[in-house]
């Protein structure tokens, strides 16, 4: 059996260097690490540890931005987002994913680093939510920062040696809204995942699930977009059903993959059902609180 080196790092500086040393590999709440082996993948020579990172567990909420720490668990982020209901969208996922155990420990920065994990609640949710993301190496003062879909999209190449310390979302989000599909158990991976969010001047889809890495649908937002009578983009005028009966058009055009829990097939299909849900959450104004300027 093969031995770990286990590093404990309790400054970023540092966790840095130990990353960019042997081939090292960050864990955080270890929630998708310790099924590594089911998986069938090797463990690194060395575990940097970001337990003793506390800078990471930051939630800072301004006028203009939320920014949360990669080390925020999913417990906290539903909770820490309660007072901002035009986030429901994000909190929802964040709580209604895996099982209560899970998200006291599970880290937001986990949940977008595992990159073979295409039914990650939070990208998605994300994505709806126009979120940046903080990233840091070693030996680089300045942190990059990067449109989550550029990350997402490039995750492989920019995470060895790298750290995600933070997310960043805007303030000027209206409404939001999270419908996710699981077969059995509701600790089960969701088989597809739709997000939605709405800002004055946007309205922005999200897909997770359904195909190997969480996307935007522009197709079906410039639809519904178009669809408006008056030409602005508002979700709360769009009929959910008229939004399902577009998705049913279009989600044959999506990229979607077969799966232990489900074929490609059912994913695309169900997506109606899912655009049908988030957009009646959408319009629930008792539920999302008064809008941003
Ligand atoms: C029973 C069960 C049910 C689950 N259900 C769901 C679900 O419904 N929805 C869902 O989204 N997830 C689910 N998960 C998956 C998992 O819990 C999440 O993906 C979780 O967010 C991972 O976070 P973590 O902190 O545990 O990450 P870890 O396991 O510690 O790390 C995951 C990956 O990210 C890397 N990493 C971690 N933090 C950073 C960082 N800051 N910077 C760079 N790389 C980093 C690690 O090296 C590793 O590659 C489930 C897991 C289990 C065990």
């Amino acid at each position: 059996m093969s031995e770990q080196e286990l590093c404990t790092p309790t400054s970023l500086d540092e966790a840095l260097a130990l990353l960019s040393g042997a081939e090292a590999q960050p864990l955080a709440g270890a929630t998708w690490l310790m099924r590594g082996p089911l998986r069938g993948e090797a463990p690194p020579a060395r575990y940097v540890v970001l337990g003793g990172l506390t800078d990471l567990n930051d939630i800072t909420i301004t006028d203009e931005a939320v920014t949360l720490g990669a080390g925020v668990t999913h417990a906290r982020l539903a909770a820490g987002l309660a007072e901002l209901p035009q986030l429901r969208g994000l909190a929802q996922a964040a709580g209604r994913s895996a099982n209560p155990a899970i998200r006291q420990v599970a880290t937001l920065g986990g949940n977008l680093c595992a990159a073979d994990f295409p039914a990650a609640d939070l990208p998605p949710a994300l994505l709806a939510l126009q979120a940046s993301v903080r990233l840091q190496r070693d030996g680089s003062s300045a942190a990059e920062e990067l449109p989550l879909e550029d990350f997402l999209a490039q995750r492989a190449d920019l995470l060895p040696g790298a750290l995600v310390t933070a997310v960043t979302l805007p303030r000027r989000i209206q409404a939001s809204a999270h419908a996710r599909l699981t077969l059995k158990a509701a600790g089960d991976y969701p088989v597809a995942i739709v997000s939605v969010a709405k800002s004055a001047d946007r309205l922005r889809i999200a897909v997770g699930s359904v195909g190997p890495v969480a996307l935007r649908w522009p197709a079906l937002e410039e639809a519904l977009e178009t669809s408006v009578q008056d030409g602005a983009p508002n979700g709360a005028d769009i009929d959910a059903d008229r939004a399902a009966a577009l998705a049913a058009e279009l989600s044959g055009d999506l990229p979607a993959r077969d799966g232990v829990e489900a074929p490609a097939r059912y994913r695309r299909r169900v997506l109606p059902a899912l655009v049908r849900r988030a957009f009646a959450q959408l319009s629930d104004k008792d539920s999302q609180g008064r809008a941003q300027p």
